[in-house]
């Protein structure tokens, strides 16, 4: 089993120096690398409708991978020598994270979703770097040994659990301060199997108002304190658009606004486990709406502003119920709201009517009928069916 836990680093002044060094360093090395593999393609490639006849055949070099770039790297540091500052395997990773974003850019990763073309990051934007191997030893009591940086100060909020070994480690420049994020493995704890009772199975219709509805008719709100700290980014976004470009005092305002968004945040991960975790300890089987099904409810999802924390909020409903061994199902959401979750009538709904009642004699809140619908998709499913015969 593998996980990843965070700590908050307090470096002394030298290794804040040294961290922001190397970070300038490596994002300059990550365009140059980019740009080479940029510059093959562009001189390797043409267009298949435009293509001449007769053309001059460039002088061919080999197609930049990750082991050509890698090999680059020696001579780099011949050439630049305070690039002998950064710990070897720090530096190679910057050419893995190249090959990523490259593959992901040609062929897409392993659902085949393919990204953007990669950007040249400017040194706000780059602010992590990797150990690709920690030692197992390397944290002593509130002590991390980063080889090159040196030891450096650890937040242990909570201990490394038992058994766990460190693998990897990296380094992350917030907002407000140094971060270290450790994987953690533990290669005798198998993966958990589902292991549920299909019967403790809900559905969650995800709304605006509301944060979700559950089948059982319970709203979660969105909590007053997370609204709270929204309302202040946007007041001191205008404070920072009111402010003179390239002056000091925007310059102050642009940190406090960076502040207040790791706030905001901070604020709904924390609002997302407690909800995640709420839900878990009372069903075996969350059923809730894929929201990767194209130009479905797409158009209503897209405008929301909530969109993003809704798949971030499903990414940790599903990983949690994977180490507890339960069930997270997405369905196809088509007309979850339309449709009568009673007799399966079409009883249309424009955006603000927000009860259902239908001619059947069902009358009950437009999100509870959504998530009724929702679970009753889920029926059916393979590993629920598997478990229901197993419970016979
Ligand atoms: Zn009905």
């Amino acid at each position: 089993m593998r996980t990843a836990y965070q700590y908050k680093l307090r470096p002394t002044k030298k290794q804040t120096a040294s961290i922001d060094r190397w970070l300038s360093m490596l994002c300059a090395q990550y365009n140059y690398l980019l740009a080479d593999r940029f510059d093959w393609y562009e001189q390797n490639r043409c267009q298949i409708n435009a293509c001449p006849l007769v053309c001059h055949i460039p002088e061919l070099r080999d197609n930049p991978d990750y082991y050509s770039q890698k090999k680059t790297l020696p001579n780099l540091k011949k050439t630049h020598p305070h690039y002998g500052d950064i710990h070897s395997q720090v530096l190679q990773d910057v050419c893995s994270r190249v090959k990523l974003t490259f593959d992901r850019f040609l062929s897409g990763d392993s659902n085949g979703n393919r990204s953007g073309r990669p950007r040249f990051k400017s040194r706000d934007r780059y602010r992590t770097f990797t150990y690709p191997q920690m030692k197992d030893d390397c944290i002593q009591s509130n002590l991390i040994n980063l080889p090159k940086l040196g030891q450096i100060k650890i937040v242990l909020h909570r201990p490394i659990p038992d058994g766990f070994k460190v693998k990897t480690a990296s380094v992350t420049k917030k907002a407000d301060g140094y971060y270290c994020t450790v994987s953690l493995e533990d290669a005798t704890i198998p993966t958990v199997k589902p292991d549920i009772n299909p019967e403790s199975i809900t559905g969650i219709d995800m709304g605006l108002k509301e944060f979700l509805t559950t089948s059982d008719g319970e709203p979660v709100g969105i909590p007053q304190h997370y609204r709270k700290a929204q309302k202040r980014l946007r007041v001191i976004q205008k404070r920072v658009s009111r402010r003179k470009k390239g002056s000091n005092r925007r310059h102050k305002s642009v940190k406090q606004l960076a502040k207040q968004h790791k706030k905001v945040a901070d604020k709904r991960k924390d609002f997302h486990f407690k909800t995640a975790k709420q839900l878990l300890s009372k069903y075996d089987v969350v059923v809730h709406e894929d929201l990767n099904v194209k130009g479905l409810s797409r158009t209503r999802l897209a405008k929301s502003m909530h969109d993003a924390g809704w798949s971030s909020f499903l990414s940790i409903l599903t990983n949690k119920a994977e180490n507890a061994g339960l069930l997270v199902i997405a369905v196809n959401p088509k007309n979850t709201s339309q449709d009568c979750s009673s007799c399966g009538a079409k009883v249309p709904k424009k955006l603000h009517e927000r009860w259902h009642s239908c001619q059947c004699g069902l009358s009950l809140g437009r999100d509870h009928n959504a998530a009724i619908n929702i679970r009753n998709r889920a029926v059916g499913h393979s590993v629920l069916k598997a478990q229901s015969l197993r419970a016979q």
